[in-house]
């Protein structure tokens, strides 16, 4: 049992924040020896309870829920920052190149190691996360993951067209290949497995029905893809797929959308695409480092909001430009405040942080499992320090309601706001 004395935020059934100024964390193993939290409050009503046990104390400090993102490239993590003419070029001089290297075992380790460091430097404690099309690249990632206790999904990339020699795969087999991959890790410890096509452009027929028909065959199984992320992906697909009503559409006609299905960006969507979004339950994981970075549009909150389809915050790297949450929900913000080529709305600093923690575990099925600290989530937290800079000490200070402190972290904050990232550990 761990007992914490702190600043708490969590988050209620709603999404709306809840926080103590003097809180009560408590963690405890449940039978299976796994730490979930047992209580969490005001300190003055719960301390009780727990009268003679040892209590850390954490003066100035907050604890959060664990950062859940929804969409994220593992094996992308040594091109963040590479600048191209939009989406497809960088595909090309990119990601492919990279992404050819993970056929050698000990790249893939060597990347995973850094990778999930990365993570929980910056506060993430989940993450949906692409390999690569050599299921090596799975397994790399999963072990590593693994060893760390991390509850993560991850999934080989299927792509058996319009894709370079080293990162093509054979329809046939990568089918085989993703089967043998969810027996070896789909609920192995806190693991889970995503099928990923790629996108619909570098995926035959054949290999979407395939990836849809395993899709139908393991329905706790997730999927993550990307949709209509830029324009000129958006005409390749119109002309790929004539018979598709839309890019989003494709997905469907393969069987591809369902609750557990995740598909990056969902920027060029229309009325009906938003419709099929609500009504199949599918979620869009909104990632606007990585939209602004390759000029590739804005995701309309508004009209998402409208149609009442599951969404939450990703970084996508490597075309997301930060592992931080701080900078990705400061970079919804600013999408969302964008009023040209859709409304401008103001996202509540507690409706980013709970789009990107529990609300992001709701849009992935993981609801009251993850993303939060209400009794039975699982122990995953971080502390944040909001004086960790002289600005954000400063800043922090001065903030008059929970609205305004959120909102300074948001703006000023990176990875030294986050002291420590704890991570429920399995007896
Ligand atoms: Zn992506």
């Amino acid at each position: 049992m761990h007992i914490y004395r702190s600043a708490l935020l969590r988050f209620d059934a709603q999404g709306a924040p809840l926080y103590d100024e003097d809180g009560l964390l408590a963690i405890a193993p449940d039978a299976e020896g796994r730490q979930r939290v047992q209580a969490a409050g005001a300190w003055q009503a719960l301390h009780g309870q727990f009268a003679g046990q040892p209590v850390t104390q954490l003066p100035g400090r907050i604890l959060a829920p664990g950062f859940v993102d929804m969409h994220i490239h593992f094996p992308q993590t040594d091109i963040i920052g590479s600048p191209a003419e939009g989406l497809l070029p960088w595909l090309e001089q990119y990601t492919f190149p990279e992404e050819s290297r993970f056929h050698a075992d000990t790249h893939g380790a060597q990347v995973a190691e850094f990778f999930i460091d990365e993570l929980l430097r910056n506060g993430v404690t989940t993450a949906l996360a692409f390999a690569t099309s050599h299921p090596q690249s799975v397994d790399a990632l999963m072990r590593e993951a693994q060893r760390r206790s991390l509850r993560l999904i991850c999934g080989k990339v299927l792509q058996d067209r319009h894709s370079p020699d080293g990162v093509r795969d054979a329809t046939e087999q990568s089918l085989l290949d993703s089967e043998s991959l969810i027996a070896r890790w789909h609920g192995v410890d806190r693991l889970g497995y995503a099928i990923t096509p790629r996108f619909a452009p570098t995926s035959t027929p054949e290999q979407l029905r395939g990836a849809g028909e395993l899709a139908a065959r393991h329905p706790d199984v997730w999927i993550q893809s990307h949709v209509a992320e830029n324009l000129d992906e958006v005409r390749w697909v119109r002309e790929l797929f004539p018979r598709s009503r839309s890019y989003l559409a494709v997905y469907d006609d393969f069987g591809l959308m369902r609750e557990r299905a995740v598909y990056a960006h969902c920027i060029h969507l229309d009325e009906a695409d938003r419709a099929l979004m609500r009504e199949r339950e599918a979620a869009a994981a909104v990632s606007p480092t990585s939209n602004l970075f390759l000029g590739s549009g804005f995701f309309d909150f508004a009209q998402a909001d409208a149609a009442g389809f599951r969404y939450g915050l990703a970084s996508d790297v490597g075309g997301g430009t930060s592992f931080s949450p701080f900078q990705t929900m400061m970079a919804a913000y600013y999408v969302g405040r964008e009023g040209q080529n859709k409304e401008g709305v103001s996202l509540p600093p507690s409706t980013l942080w709970w789009r990107h923690t529990a609300g992001a575990a709701k849009a992935l099925g993981l609801g009251g499992v993850i993303g939060n600290l209400q009794p039975g989530c699982e122990g995953d937290f971080v502390v944040l320090n909001p004086q960790a800079t002289p600005l954000l000490a400063r800043r922090t200070a001065q903030a008059r309601n929970l609205e305004e402190l959120l909102f300074a972290m948001i703006v000023l904050g990176d990875d030294r706001l986050i002291e420590n990232t704890v991570i429920s550990q399995a007896k």
